[in-house]
């Protein structure tokens, strides 16, 4: 089953992944990092598509997605 990994301390809470997810299905967290971000997370894991959307528009290579066997990292592409 598709998912992604959200390394929250490179997270710096931009929601440019909450908007362009097509399954809305990541939201910011009500807590901060020790950076001081709030930070994105996935609340419903189950309905990933596996797509990779998320990982290519975020800014800081937070987002590894783990689809098919695979991890997909944006430096990767
Ligand atoms: S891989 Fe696609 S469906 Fe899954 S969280 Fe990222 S943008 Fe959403
Ligand atoms: S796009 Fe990246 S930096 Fe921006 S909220 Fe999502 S995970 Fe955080």
């Amino acid at each position: 089953m598709p998912g992604i990994t959200i390394d929250k301390n490179h997270c710096k809470g931009c929601e440019l992944c909450v908007r362009a997810c097509p399954q809305q299905i990541i939201s910011m967290s009500k807590e901060i990092t020790a950076r001081g971000y709030f930070y994105a997370r996935v609340h419903d894991p189950s309905r990933c598509l596996g797509c990779c959307v998320c990982a290519v528009v975020c800014p800081d290579v937070a987002i590894e997605v783990h689809a098919h066997g695979l991890v997909y990292n944006v430096l990767e592409y």
